[in-house]
């Protein structure tokens, strides 16, 4: 989506196969993961993955208030996603907003799908995820993130969710957009995974495609989470470790 005004016609996004921050189309941004960050929830996790900056904490499972919202078969998995004012170019007013609204509700669903919540009848899980700076692709760190937590409060799960996105840019299908290539790009398409199973819990896609575009822009988002999953499971052994 475009954030920033500015042509797309004077820019080249990618140089001789080189992208402007140097990576190759099939190459992820540096990603680091830090588990059990914060000390006043139940579990955390904090996230840089490019210039982005993200943190998750999670509450409970606890009872669910107002108590009509609770479910008597399940607990409800609500996740909160909010861009602190700082977090882009020009100060974002704060408060929700009807981007973060959506981000909230198909991450929420994402991570309903994994989290155990038979095992919790009437409660509620809270997830809030904080994104401190972004520079695109901050629903699949929030959701990346957002699993850790839940993992390190000690939720039972299917599985973590793994995110990461794919796109077009300059007509080249990419991994893992930053924000000039989200801004000026033809397509961005954001996917989650539950990696044991397979499962896909979110895929949105912005921009168009032909199916060849889509299927090839699916593979690779699919690969970059599956390297998305491997570094968090070395964040949770890393906890452990420290323990
Ligand atoms: P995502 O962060 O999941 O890629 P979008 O495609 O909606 O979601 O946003 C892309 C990027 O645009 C964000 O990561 C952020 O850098 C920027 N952005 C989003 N909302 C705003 C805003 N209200 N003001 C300025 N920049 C924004």
């Amino acid at each position: 989506m475009i954030h920033m005004s500015g042509k797309k016609s004077d820019l080249k996004l990618i140089n001789g196969g080189v992208r402007l921050d140097g990576r190759k189309p099939d190459e992820l941004r540096e990603i680091r993961m830090e588990v059990g960050v914060l000390k006043n929830v139940q579990g955390s996790a904090y996230v840089e993955w490019g210039k982005n900056k993200v943190l998750a904490g999670v509450y409970g499972p606890r009872e669910m208030h107002p108590k009509r919202l609770q479910n008597p078969t399940e607990a409800t998995v609500r996740l909160t996603y909010n861009m602190a004012p700082f977090s882009v170019e020009d100060r974002k007013k704060p408060g929700p907003d009807r981007r973060s609204v959506e981000i909230s509700k198909i991450s929420s669903e994402a991570l309903s799908d994994v989290v155990q919540v038979h095992l919790y009848p009437d409660a509620a899980i809270d997830v809030f995820v904080e994104v401190l700076q972004a520079d695109a692709g901050t629903r699949c760190v929030g959701l990346t993130a957002a699993s850790l937590a839940l993992a390190d409060a000690g939720i039972p799960m299917k599985d973590l969710v793994a995110a990461c996105a794919a796109g077009k840019v300059d007509g080249e299908i990419v991994l893992d957009l930053m924000k000039e290539e989200d801004n000026f790009g033809e397509c961005d398409l954001p996917l989650a995974i539950v990696p044991r199973t397979g499962e896909v819990v979110l895929l949105q896609q912005d921009g168009k495609l032909t199916g060849e575009e889509f299927n090839k822009a699916f593979d690779l988002a699919y690969q970059g989470c599956l390297k998305v999953y491997e570094i968090q499971k070395r964040a949770l052994l890393a906890k452990e470790v420290r323990q």
